[in-house]
């Protein structure tokens, strides 16, 4: 049987329609799904949306709008967004999917329950609905969430209790050693220092007097499941836990959870706990990316600088913005959206770079009647550099370094660019027709490559570049400049 590869980005909290930083996380998972269906393993790329808790229902109400309705139209949008951006995801899970997520969520509280790990306690604490957390008064900055820049509410109530303290010791040692990878290293170490600064049982659930908008807790009608508890339990709902047992069994646990820095707590602890709590395997990688600024700012609405990556595709293309938001920044940063750069990465990269190159090859495969299908022997210093670049960029998937794999393969365009102008084949043609002919093969098959491995990153540009090969002619220019 194939080797199975299960990826998630976070389920999207619909609050607010998608962002710059919505498609980055889209796209950065939907290029690995790729890459591991090119080995053909059996993948399952699940994203989704997050449909519960305060901060939406809060939202509909100023909206004046029924909770039900705003998460539908904003939900849309997101689906929307997978299609516009190209993802080859098999499933996008909802948390208000009564049939698919609610029965899991009951599932898992049950397992806790009858392991003795959830308990009811009265708890005071400081609530950011921003958040949908309680902080800590070591959280706060001038009595102020860090993130959300407001004085948290001052919640009372009586909630249950998951035992997380119980688990983190286990949860510590399967983080340092690596059984539970995060990505990057500096985020490993974040994890680790926020244990080491004590980490108490959580509240996993809300008085229905404060919160109607979410899932009921099992044989209690009076509360309602806290939203993180909920949400996590979208990456096995979706795979059927508590109705499809050959699908969860195939598929979980998870190759890599994608998710931004900002809720790396709730993955790298509570879930964990969670499922070690439920006798559950856990996941094996979290790849943590970082925030996306707009033209050097924080993005908000206030300052008019949101990026729509709606938009943008509607204006650009979608492999351009996609290669952008690979290319441009480190995979695990902070990254910047800046309009200037992205079209000089256009023009630099797309247009001039791999664009001029397909074009300027298939005009002399035109011109000598050469047929893409007739075998080439690599000779001329090729074939080692296609080796080198599979290698390079093999490793930077590896370690999931998208802009360093995109790097690699800009070096063989570069390479082949040095290639042609070293070998001059218009002066072969007319002198050393045998020579001319082994360049353009090489040349040939060197595009190949580079259509293989641009696949995961922009398909779409992979497609049509092997669909000019097969013409053995140029088109349609991949990328007219801006
Ligand atoms: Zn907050």
């Amino acid at each position: 049987m194939a080797k199975k590869f299960y990826i998630t980005t976070s389920i999207f909290y619909v609050n607010s329609p998608p962002h710059a930083g919505s498609a980055l996380e889209m796209v950065q998972a939907d290029v690995l799904a790729r890459y591991h269906r090119q080995f053909d393993e059996d993948v399952f790329f699940l994203t989704g949306a997050d449909e519960h808790g305060l901060k939406i229902f809060k939202k509909a109400q100023e909206l004046d709008k029924s909770v039900q309705q705003l998460v539908d139209e904003n939900t849309a949008k997101f689906k929307d967004l997978t299609k516009v951006l190209n993802l080859s995801n098999n499933d996008f899970i909802r948390t208000t999917d009564q049939k698919r997520h609610w029965p899991a969520v009951h599932k898992i509280w049950q397992m806790l329950n009858k392991k003795g790990d959830i308990y009811k306690d009265k708890y005071q604490g400081l609530y950011c609905v921003g958040c949908e957390a309680y902080l800590n008064e070591s959280d706060l900055v001038d009595g102020k969430c860090p993130i959300h820049r407001k004085a948290p509410e001052i919640l009372e109530e009586e909630n249950y209790f998951f035992r997380l303290s119980k688990y983190i010791p286990k949860v510590k040692k399967i983080i340092e050693k690596d059984e539970l990878v995060i990505i990057p290293k500096t985020r490993k170490n974040e994890v680790l220092g926020l244990i080491k600064q004590g980490v108490k049982d959580i509240s996993i659930s809300r008085t229905k007097e404060n919160l109607v908008w979410g899932v009921s807790v099992p044989n209690d009608d009076k509360q309602i499941c806290y939203v993180w508890f909920e949400a996590l339990c979208n990456y096995i709902s979706a795979l059927g836990y508590d109705s499809n047992d050959k699908k969860f069994n195939r598929y979980w646990p998870a190759d890599v959870h994608c998710i931004g820095k900002d809720i790396l707590r709730f993955h790298a602890l509570l879930w964990p706990a969670m499922l070690l709590s439920a006798g559950l395997s856990l996941p094996k990688k979290i790849f943590v990316h970082g925030f996306i600024t707009s033209e050097g700012q924080k993005i908000s609405k206030s300052l008019g600088n949101v990026v729509d990556p709606f938009e943008l595709v509607k204006k650009y293309g979608t492999d351009p913005v996609r290669y952008y938001l690979l290319r441009e920044f480190a995979s695990t940063e902070d990254g910047d959206f800046s309009i200037k750069r992205f079209k000089e990465r256009y023009n630099a990269d797309l247009a001039n770079g791999l664009g001029n190159l397909v074009s300027r090859v298939l005009a002399l495969v035109e011109k000598s009647g050469i047929k893409n299908s007739e075998s080439g022997i690599l000779n001329q210093g090729i074939n080692k550099k296609v080796k080198s670049i599979q290698k390079n960029y093999k490793k930077a998937l590896d370690e999931i370094k998208f802009h360093e794999a995109l790097e690699s393969i800009w070096q063989l365009i570069s390479f082949c660019d040095e290639f042609i102008e070293k070998n001059k084949p218009w002066e072969l043609a007319k002198t050393d027709e045998k020579k001319f002919k082994l360049i353009i093969l090489d040349l040939l098959l060197a595009l190949k490559e580079i259509a293989g491995l641009l696949e995961p990153f922009l398909p779409t540009t992979s497609e049509k570049i092997l669909a000019q090969l097969k013409q053995n002619k140029k088109t349609e220019a991949l990328f007219p400049r801006l």
